[in-house]
């Protein structure tokens, strides 16, 4: 496990409350936090929180798109994105469903999360969902710049460890 050190907050220099110069204290726990010296604020870095998609179509075949952004613009991965502060896992996962692949969700279930490397925010911690479909049309969009169903045994590379996992445990649901 990596710990907080001061190259942690490489370039975190400034308090976004007040503006003010941030300094390196540690704190109550003895951890490493930038302390806005004029207000108090203190910064702390956290995982980052995403979702991702599992869908399966009647033929089971599963539903992956062709990222259009970075990280990883251009390869393909399962519909995901990040969590936006009033949005639960759920509702993002219904969400980025339908603005990815123009199909209407529910979640099926919580497959599980997985915490891992991100190449912009060092650590991610995503929760994976067996979705649902109830609607819609299947039409690219928003962050994707292709969508379609593939057959299990013809899946491209997938971009992330993450999805990886959430396609194997799904997978092992269907042999069940
Ligand atoms: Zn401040």
């Amino acid at each position: 496990m990596t710990k907080i050190s001061e190259t942690s907050y490489k370039n975190i220099n400034f308090c976004i409350r007040c503006g003010k110069k941030l300094v390196i204290e540690t704190d109550r726990e003895n951890k490493l936090r930038p302390r806005c010296e004029s207000c108090g604020w203190i910064y702390y870095k956290n995982p980052i929180p995403a979702v991702a998609c599992v869908i399966f179509n009647k033929k089971n075949e599963l539903l992956i798109i062709k990222r259009k952004v970075e990280p990883k613009s251009g390869e393909w991965a399962l519909p995901s994105g990040y969590m936006e502060i009033y949005q639960n896992p759920q509702q993002t996962a219904i969400a980025e469903m339908q603005e990815e692949t123009g199909l209407i969700g529910e979640v099926d279930q919580f497959l599980d999360f997985y915490f891992g490397y991100s190449p912009i925010y060092e650590r991610i911690i995503s929760f994976g969902f067996l979705m649902r479909i109830i609607g819609g049309e299947l039409c690219a969009g928003d962050d994707a710049a292709e969508a379609c169903f593939v057959p299990l045994d013809k899946l491209p590379e997938i971009a992330f460890d993450a999805h990886k996992h959430y396609i194997n445990l799904a997978k092992n649901l269907a042999a069940d």
